[in-house]
């Protein structure tokens, strides 16, 4: 059989026209879910599935799938969404549905016997912008019986950060998405009259609380060199300029890729709040607003794709997703896994959004080789019992 080989043009060709729905002038994509343009670019996309000579299909959530007609499960599962942040990018999600359609399409062509197994998704509103949340199409098919037919997933996407491109690498394998923390940090101490009160003499919660965040990044980079930590909501009590701040509190917002250095990173900003506000004749609690549990993809399916990227010409390593994905609470149902490709200069949620075409190409090739593997190890046996659904 000869090689299966992704058509460079026809998969570049088909990003860009993607991007059009909802174009902008400087390059960007306004495509937020339920949007006219996130219909209008459904429509196409199906009409794509169509013409190449394969099955479309809406469920009532609003996720699109293609796959060969009269096919029927367990498939391998592979895409991504089509719904931007405003002013989005035209690679976010858009380029892992585009390379779900074009690696099936060359199965399809080749009369390969793996594209009969292997469908395609464009998630319904991944990014949540206008109804909170986002993973809307991913969470919706995990509940429904299409699930049944799924016997794993993996999706291909673009890094959004910095680190495949720090490291020199050109696709990555990624084993995980970080755990998610949000803490709520409250210190209590003593309003009172900003003139009057001598220095020595307050009880000054604003002060405190600046301290704590003050150190809270060097507190992070000594629990892991791979935690981030960020603080993106502060408020003073009364909050006048005339009152010493009576009480302040700010949300916090941990992300690492083991659950151990989250509970060593609370642990540590607890210290911290104690080591400020006790000298200072203050309080500080710390209260965890949510949890969002690391996810770890499925190893045989990590071995899949490993062995796929080491077959292309290319830098691969392995790292954790600092962001969210479709294939999170994908993995919670069915064994799943992820291939990233860098993005220039970190950059993401953008109209300056952007990878080399060498390289969008080159991760379609790992995932189409992927794909045959994946149809090999879990479409030829029975679905494992006792899977949850
Ligand atoms: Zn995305």
């Amino acid at each position: 059989m000869t090689p299966l080989k992704v058509n460079q043009d026809r998969l570049l060709k088909d990003i860009a026209e993607l991007a059009s729905f909802g174009g902008r002038e400087d390059g960007g994509v306004d495509r937020v879910a339920g949007s006219a343009e996130d219909l209008a670019a459904r429509e196409w996309l199906a009409r794509r599935i169509q013409e190449a000579g394969l099955e479309a299909s809406t469920d009532k959530t609003g996720n699109v799938f293609g796959r060969q007609e009269d096919s029927s499960g367990p498939f391998v599962l592979t895409g991504s969404h089509t719904d931007t942040v405003p002013a989005g990018g035209r690679l976010d999600g858009a380029y892992g549905v585009i390379a779900a359609l074009e690696a099936l399409r060359v199965l399809h062509e080749n009369g390969h016997p793996a594209a009969a197994a292997v469908e395609i998704v464009s998630f319904w509103d991944e990014e949540g912008v206008a109804s909170g949340g986002g993973l809307h199409g991913s969470t919706a098919l995990c509940d429904s019986d299409h699930i049944l037919d799924v016997a794993a997933f993996v999706e291909l996407h673009i890094e959004q950060g910095p680190r495949m491109e720090r490291k020199g690498l050109s696709l990555a394998v990624v084993e995980g998405i970080v755990g998610i923390d949000r803490y709520t940090v409250t210190v209590r101490g003593e309003a009172n009259h900003a003139g009057t009160t001598p220095m020595d003499l307050r009880t000054d919660a604003g002060r405190v609380a600046a301290r704590i965040v003050g150190d809270m990044h060097e507190m992070a980079l000594g629990v892991d060199r791979e935690m981030v930590v960020n603080v993106g909501v502060m408020e003073f009590h009364p909050g006048s300029p005339n009152v010493i701040p009576g009480e302040a509190q700010f949300v916090t917002e941990l992300r690492a890729p083991t659950d151990e250095l989250l509970v060593e990173a609370a642990r540590q900003l607890e210290a911290l709040c104690e080591r400020h506000a006790g000298p200072e004749g203050c309080l500080a609690t710390l209260e965890r607003r949510s949890h969002k549990p690391v996810v770890e993809f499925d190893s045989d399916v990590l071995a899949v794709l490993s062995a796929a990227c080491d077959r292309q010409p290319a830098r691969v390593g392995h790292l954790s997703s600092y962001a969210g994905h479709d294939a999170g609470p994908m993995s919670a149902v069915v064994p799943t896994g992820m291939l990233f490709v860098p993005s220039s200069g970190g950059i993401s949620h953008s109209p300056a959004e952007c990878t080399p075409d060498a390289l969008l190409v080159q991760g379609v090739q790992a995932l189409l080789e992927a794909l045959v593997d994946l149809e090999r190890t879990f479409c030829r046996r029975p679905p494992a019992s006792g899977r949850r659904r």
